[in-house]
């Protein structure tokens, strides 16, 4: 049926042509389109994104309108109050139906739902559809009613249950209304003075063209080996490096899901690893739904028990941390990875933060608020639910006691010793045997490699098994007060 009134469709954390319901189900609707972005800084309590993610949003943005363009049409860029320019464009155009799809923040989901009633109050048609996860919350249920608080059998059961639908396949052939813009550039997203994301070109291909050929490189090679090697930032693509293309909706999970199952159907993936890769991307479904029943899960306490957690504050930590100026290889190197590529590796990521929450007995919420600001995969849901798991008050989390040695982490997963060499250079030359406690090196050693401890490296801030019975005595103040 084809109706001349056009249709809104309404792009947010879902930048890709490819298997989007929403634009294709416009599409299917036989109206003109009109294809919008809204850059919303103003409705109250959305979170703001981070600096890194700004930096791939202006990115992602970009390659979106050319694929528009590419496609015949135009991609529209507006900023404001998402419910106040939907009105204006629908004023504008005589649109009379608009498709999104859906999100998962309380915030988002109550302005989603009030600009549904108010719509259709008013008589235009309003259509929503997942594109983000496998399975949304509210599919995947214990045999007691309510969510899963365990990986495992929510693993177990969401795996079990999915059935993929069919591939949407690429939206071609667009045909759209010629709405004014704004012009992206004039959004700033970019950063300058000073511009800190010269590494990051190196790295990222931010789009949907970048996220395909990333998925293809890693079911290519990488992925045979992923079980074993997942853990070891050492290794040139140990991981799949798909997670802020997922953050931007560039590539869904159903699409990694099939490309798995295809891969290890014809045997060009092994089945284990590519299992274990998908249950990866069920943590991701795992963290969405816990944010979806937690919607505080970014400031609050899963567990109510921490709210008593004698916490420090300690800014002379909390910035050499940020720095990477702890005097810990492992952690400096990962806080260091973060700020020049936007990304860090999980091994990584679970050492720092267990080592802001436990050696700097500093809240969690300091750390996932900097990741907030400097990862370009920075998640509504996996970042405040795996601080939390780190920390000890997340759901399935590791016992607080189970405390990670900084040292022996990084003499164990960056067993080359090439992860630190690369991201501190000042240590370099140091012999592997010392590569993860300096300051265990004798004095000609030191000499010999060029490193002055409080000079060229910081000595480290705390001492490890001091500041690990600080935060069991603190843990233990909480199991007093239970
Ligand atoms: P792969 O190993 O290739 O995994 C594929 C995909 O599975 C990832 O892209 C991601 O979507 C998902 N995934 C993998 N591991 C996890 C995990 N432990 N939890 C949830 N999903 C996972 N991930 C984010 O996407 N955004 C965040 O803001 C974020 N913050 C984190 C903060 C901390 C303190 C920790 C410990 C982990 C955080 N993670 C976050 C999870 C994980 O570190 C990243 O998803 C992963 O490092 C991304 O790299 P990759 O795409 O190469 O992962």
């Amino acid at each position: 049926m084809t109706q001349s009134s056009p249709a809104i469709v309404w792009f947010r954390e879902d930048l890709r042509l490819t298997d989007n319901p929403a634009l294709q189900a416009a599409v299917s609707s036989g109206r003109p389109l009109v294809l919008l972005y809204i850059h919303d800084e103003e409705t109250k309590g959305l979170r703001k994104l981070g600096g890194a993610s700004k930096w791939w949003l202006d990115k992602s943005l970009k390659a979106l309108a050319a694929d528009i363009e590419d496609a015949g049409a135009q991609l529209t860029l507006r900023s404001g109050k998402s419910a106040d320019v939907l009105d204006q464009v629908i004023e504008e155009t005589g649109a009379e139906a608009i498709f999104w799809n859906r999100r998962y923040e309380k915030p988002e989901r109550d302005l989603d739902a009030a600009i549904k009633e108010d719509l259709k109050s008013r008589g235009l048609s309003v259509s929503s559809y997942n594109a983000r996860l496998l399975n949304e919350p509210w599919d995947i249920e214990t045999n007691a009613g309510g969510y899963y608080k365990v990986f495992t059998p929510y693993w177990k059961s969401a795996s079990q249950n999915y059935r993929p639908a069919p591939t949407l396949g690429k939206a071609s052939a667009l045909s759209s209304r010629e709405v004014k813009s704004e012009k992206l550039k004039d959004w700033d997203l970019h950063p300058s003075g000073p511009d800190w994301s010269t590494g990051f070109d190196d790295h990222w291909t931010p789009g949907e063209a970048g996220a395909i050929q990333r998925l293809k490189d890693f079911l290519d090679g990488p992925v045979n080996g992923y079980k074993k090697n997942r853990n070891r930032p050492d290794l040139d693509d140990s991981t799949s490096g798909l997670s802020p293309h997922l953050r931007f909706g560039e590539i869904g999970p159903a699409q990694i899901w099939r490309a798995v199952q295809a891969g290890m159907e014809s045997g060009q993936v092994n089945e284990s690893d590519g299992r274990n890769f998908l249950s990866e991307v069920g943590w991701r479904e795992f963290s969405y739904t816990l944010l979806y029943y937690n919607p505080d899960i970014a400031t609050e306490n899963y567990n109510d028990s921490f709210q008593h957690m004698p916490w420090r504050t300690d800014s002379f930590a909390y910035e050499a941390w940020t720095k990477g100026q702890t005097g810990y290889p492992i952690v400096d190197a990962g806080m260091r990875q973060l700020w020049h590529t936007g990304w860090m590796h999980n091994r990584v990521r679970m050492i720092v933060a267990s080592f802001l929450t436990k050696h700097l007995l500093l809240p969690w919420q300091k750390g996932e608020a900097w990741f907030w600001d400097t990862l370009v995969d920075a998640d509504h849901a996996n970042n405040p639910a795996s601080w939390q798991w780190t920390a000890g008050s997340g759901a399935d989390a590791a016992p607080y006691f189970r405390i990670f040695n900084p040292i022996t982490q990084g003499e164990k997963f960056d067993e080359t010793g090439d992860y630190v060499r690369t991201w501190c250079p000042e240590l370099k030359d140091l012999p592997l045997k010392h590569l993860h406690a300096p300051w265990e090196a004798d004095d000609a050693t030191l000499e010999k490699a060029g490193v002055k401890l409080g000079d060229t490296y910081p000595k480290p801030i705390v001492e490890h098994s001091d500041a690990r019975q600080r935060a069991l005595d603190a843990y233990d103040t909480l199991k007093k007060k239970r």
